[in-house]
């Protein structure tokens, strides 16, 4: 089998056509690159770039594989919109019958527009507000994942009010070392995140208090783009010696929620499978007898995206070979945020062949004023002027951490199926970003 890497005095290789293998949604035909049977050179034709492009299935295969996986419990995948918020990805959802994980009341009122059901809807998030709650309560929200002991007697506040009763739970935080990158990592008691496990007892009595709070569950989510199994297995340890605590104490529990975090393979990572991660969990749960809830967000949209983006210079420097794209660092933060290294794939093959002949190492960075401003560095690739790239696992937190630095609109949105396309978001237009603002205009 070809590798995916060759890292050589140059720069680092990326094999397209052994990097897309890994890749459902992709494929090399005639060596033109197609995100299921739509070749990305229509796309281009059609939508223009830059151009983030979803894969239908690829969305629905990720999510089938959770609930296969943990056919034999009674479980709930609720998708963490915050990964990628576009209605047309939330309605596939929806309809498949997800749930979903929310962190603002924008984004339960975006579930609600793509046709999700409020009842399996969870609310995490540490900056809950009166009025978010309010909303949340009123839509008949599924459960509140509750972050602090203020945040608990406002809902119990707001339930009064509205004469309801507030299902939550606590998010515990187990201190589990997640050993990812240090801002996608959530679980440790440093964090903002969460509940110590220690307080977590006292906050449950506190709660079991309460006259509008209806205790259903316990929460935990320890971070993001997780590649091995034993950080979720220790917080799930945690999570059940809280349980049995809280039996003790005549506190019964209807769900557990795991949280989201399953990492992803974006070029040669070797993340946990879901076979592996059913194995490692399944025996716990199923002694536990109760619903299991995750939050999958990367896992399930990363790998289902690309970001496609055309070469508008070259610039070859003494030290550095420099190719300016159409796509920047406000159209993908994560190179840039969190030092992410996402492939950089061509839409046609060099008719050369697949080895490295021909390449040379480019730094792929966009227009914007800022030295960060960078998709990927030291990157092997045979570019010319015009070319079309993708720029793979950009699915999640692509689109949704995208900005308008630099007065640029925010590229277009198309979701692929079978050989159908369709704009799922135009590309915003200039006039629309200052449309709201106004001229000064008193003394
Ligand atoms: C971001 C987030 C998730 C999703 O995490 P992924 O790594 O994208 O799976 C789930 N739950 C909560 C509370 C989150 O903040």
């Amino acid at each position: 089998m070809t590798t995916v890497t060759t890292q050589t005095e140059q720069g680092l290789y990326i094999n397209p056509e052994a990097l897309t293998a890994h890749l459902p949604a992709l494929n090399y035909r005639n060596d033109a690159l197609h995100m299921e049977q739509v070749s990305i050179t229509e796309l281009v034709d059609c939508y223009d770039t830059p151009c983030y492009v979803y894969s239908k299935q690829a969305i629905l295969d990720v999510y089938q594989a959770y609930t296969d996986s943990f056919a034999s419990l009674k479980h709930q995948v609720c998708y963490a919109v915050k990964a990628n918020s576009n209605l047309a990805v939330l309605g596939v959802l929806a309809q498949a019958g997800a749930g979903f994980d929310i962190v603002s009341r924008g984004e339960l009122m975006r579930v609600l527009a793509a046709g999700g059901d409020a009842a399996r809807v969870v609310f995490s998030g540490v900056g809950k507000t009166y009025g978010d709650i309010e909303y949340a309560l009123t839509q008949g929200i599924g459960c509140f994942n509750v972050e602090s002991i203020s945040e608990l007697a406002l809902i119990n506040e707001v339930a009064q009010q509205l004469d309801k009763s507030a299902p939550i739970s606590l998010r515990v935080n187990p201190n589990v070392d997640a050993k990812t990158h240090p801002y996608i990592s959530t679980g440790l008691k440093d964090n903002k995140f969460g509940i110590t496990h220690e307080d977590a007892v006292a906050v449950y009595e506190q709660a079991a208090a309460l006259s509008h709070i209806d205790i259903v569950g316990i929460d935990c989510h320890i971070g993001s783009q997780l590649t091995e199994v034993e950080p979720f297995v220790a917080a799930l340890d945690k999570v059940i010696e809280l349980i049995h605590t809280l039996r003790e104490k005549g506190i019964e529990l209807r769900h557990m929620d795991l949280g989201g975090g399953l990492g992803v393979r974006y070029i040669d990572e070797t993340p946990v499978s879901m076979d592996e991660f059913a194995a490692a969990l399944l025996p716990k749960l199923s002694e536990l007898g109760l619903t299991v809830f995750f939050e999958p967000g990367r896992s399930i949209v990363a790998n289902a995206g690309v970001l496609l983006t055309r070469v508008d210079v070259l610039k070859p420097t003494e030290h550095k070979n420099f190719a300016i794209v159409d796509a920047a660092m406000n159209d993908l933060i994560r190179p840039a945020l969190y030092q992410a290294e996402m492939a950089v794939i061509p839409s046609v093959l060099p008719s050369k062949g697949i080895d490295t002949d021909g390449t040379q190492p480019w730094d792929i960075v966009g227009a914007i004023c800022e030295t960060g401003d960078f998709l990927a560095k030291g990157r092997l690739l045979a570019l010319e002027v015009g070319d079309t790239l993708a720029i793979t696992g950009a699915g999640a937190y692509g689109f949704t951490m995208s900005s308008n630095y630099n007065s640029r609109p925010r590229a277009s949105e198309v979701m692929v199926s079978g050989n159908h396309h369709q704009l799922i978001r135009p590309r915003e237009t200039i006039e629309s970003l200052y449309e709201n603002e106004t001229l000064w205009q008193a003394q």
